[in-house]
C-alpha cells in the first residue's frame, strides 16, 4: 500500500493508514491495553530516548490511534505536493475531544502576551475557550471581520504580538465563509501561522493545506466519524517536526488523548467519508430548495444558493456547498419550537454530520451561554433553525419538514 500511491480519495478513506495485522484479523482490532510490554531493560531504554519504534503507553499512543491519524493526514494531504513536487508530509494527533485538540494548538503556539486572531461566528466551544480560558493566562483574542481583509492586514500590521491566524469556514452555525486563500496569504506575508476548523467542509470538500495553511483542525465527532457513535479531535500539521516535538508534548500532558475504541469507531466511519459526503450535499441541496421556496420560511443560509453572501467564495474554495444549514421562521422563536416539537423522522439534537438529519435551535441549545447581543452579532437570531441533512432518501426529509411546517 504505502510503496503504491492511491489515486482516488475514497480508496484513500478505505485503506490509507491501515497495516496489516500480525494474528491476520482484517480490521486492526481494539488495542484495549493502557501500557506495553518489552523484552529487556535495555529494550525499554531504546523505546524511551525513541532509538525504537514502538508503543509506550496508551496516553501517548495506540494502534488504533495511529491508523486513525494516518488515514486523517493522507485525506488532508490528499493529492497535495510539496515544493518539491513530493507528497505534502503531515502529521496528525487525536484527541479525546475537538477541544482537547484546540486546546492543544493554542498551548503549544502561545504564551503570555501573545494575541489570536479570528473572525466573529466560530463554534461555541472555541469562541468560549478563547474569551473565558485563555485570556487569564495572558492569551488575547482579537475578533474581528476577516471578510475585510485590509481591515484585517491593517489590524496585523499595528500588533505585532498577534502570532495566529485561526478561521472556520464554514463556521458554525451561520455558515458564515472566509476567504482562506487571500488570509493566509495575510498570515504568511506578517509571520503568522494559521490554522483552519475544517470540521464543516471535510477534507472531500476543502483542503486548508492547498492554500499554504499550518494547520487544519477537526471536531472528528462529526462528518469524519459521520455515524454519531464518538466525540474525538484531531490537530493535522505540516510542520512535523513541531508536531513530534512541543504539539506532542502538550498532547500528552494536557491528557486530552483519544481511547482505543472511539479510535476504532472513527477509522470505520471515514471509509465511507466520500459515499456520505456526496449523499449529504446532494440532500442538502434539494432541501435548501424546498425551504427557500416555502412560505413559512423567512430566510435560508446555504451556501448553495446563489443568494448566500458567501456563495461565491464557497464555490471557490468548496467542491459541494457541504450539509449544513440554517434557516429562519418568518415568526421567530414561537413557531421555530412549534416546528421542531412536530419533527417526526429528523431528531431533535444538537451535533451534525451524522448519517441522521439532526435539528437544532442554536439559541436555546449550542449558542445559549453568549450574551444575545454578541450572539446577533454572529447572525445567531432566536428563530434561527439549524439542520445538518443526513443520508436518508430526501423525500422522506422533504415529507418531514413539508408536515412539520403545515
Ligand atoms: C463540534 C465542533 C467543535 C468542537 O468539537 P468537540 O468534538 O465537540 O469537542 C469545534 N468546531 C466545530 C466547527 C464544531 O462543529
Amino acid at each position: 500500500m504505502k510503496q503504491t500511491p492511491l489515486s482516488g480519495f475514497s480508496s484513500v478513506c478505505v485503506h490509507a493508514g491501515h497495516e496489516q495485522d500480525p494474528l491476520y484479523a482484517h480490521l486492526t482490532p481494539v488495542y484495549a491495553s493502557s501500557t506495553y510490554v518489552y523484552d529487556s531493560a535495555e529494550q525499554g531504554m531504546r523505546r524511551f530516548s525513541g532509538q525504537e519504534e514502538g508503543y509506550i503507553y496508551s496516553r501517548w499512543d495506540s494502534p488504533n490511534f495511529r491508523e486513525a491519524e494516518e488515514k486523517i493526514a493522507a485525506l488532508e494531504g490528499f493529492g497535495l505536493t510539496d515544493p518539491y513536487g513530493q507528497p505534502l508530509p503531515l502529521k496528525a494527533k487525536l484527541h479525546a475531544s475537538g477541544m482537547g485538540a484546540l486546546s492543544t494548538l493554542f498551548l503549544a503556539h502561545l504564551k503570555a502576551g501573545d494575541k489570536v486572531i479570528t473572525h466573529y461566528s466560530l463554534y461555541g466551544g472555541t469562541e468560549e475557550l478563547l474569551r473565558k480560558i485563555l485570556p487569564p493566562l495572558g492569551i488575547e483574542a482579537i475578533i474581528t471581520d476577516m471578510r475585510d481583509l485590509n481591515k484585517t492586514a491593517d489590524i496585523i500590521k499595528a500588533d505585532p504580538s498577534i502570532k495566529l491566524m485561526y478561521l472556520e469556514t464554514p463556521a458554525n452555525p451561520t455558515l458564515r465563509c472566509v476567504d482562506l486563500e487571500a488570509l493566509i496569504g495575510i498570515a504568511k506575508a506578517h509571520g503568522l501561522l494559521s490554522a483552519v476548523d475544517n470540521t464543516f467542509a471535510t477534507p472531500y470538500l476543502q483542503q486548508p493545506f492547498a492554500f499554504g495553511a499550518d494547520y487544519v483542525f477537526h471536531s472528528t465527532t462529526k462528518f469524519l466519524n459521520g455515524h454519531g457513535t464518538a466525540i474525538g479531535g484531531v490537530l493535522i500539521g505540516k510542520d512535523v517536526e513541531m508536531m513530534k516535538g512541543p504539539v506532542e508534548k502538550v498532547h500528552r500532558l494536557l491528557g486530552a488523548n483519544s481511547n482505543p475504541f472511539d479510535a476504532f469507531l472513527l477509522t470505520q466511519g471515514i471509509k465511507t467519508l466520500e459515499v456520505r459526503m456526496e449523499r449529504h450535499c446532494h440532500n442538502a441541496m434539494e432541501v435548501a430548495g424546498f425551504l427557500d421556496a416555502h412560505p413559512a420560511v423567512a430566510q435560508v443560509n446555504y451556501l448553495g444558493l446563489t443568494h448566500h453572501p458567501d456563495f461565491a467564495i464557497a464555490a471557490r474554495q468548496m467542491k459541494h456547498a457541504g450539509a449544513t444549514m440554517s434557516f429562519e421562521l418568518k415568526d421567530g422563536l414561537e413557531a421555530g419550537k412549534r416546528f421542531i416539537d412536530r419533527l417526526q423522522m429528523c431528531l431533535r439534537a444538537v451535533s451534525l454530520g451524522t448519517c441522521d438529519t439532526l435539528i437544532c435551535h442554536p439559541a436555546s441549545m449550542t449558542h445559549y451561554s453568549i450574551p444575545k447581543e454578541t450572539r446577533e452579532q454572529y447572525g445567531i437570531t432566536d428563530g434561527l433553525i439549524r439542520v445538518s441533512v443526513g443520508i436518508e432518501a430526501v423525500t422522506d426529509i422533504l415529507n418531514d419538514l413539508e408536515q412539520a411546517l403545515r
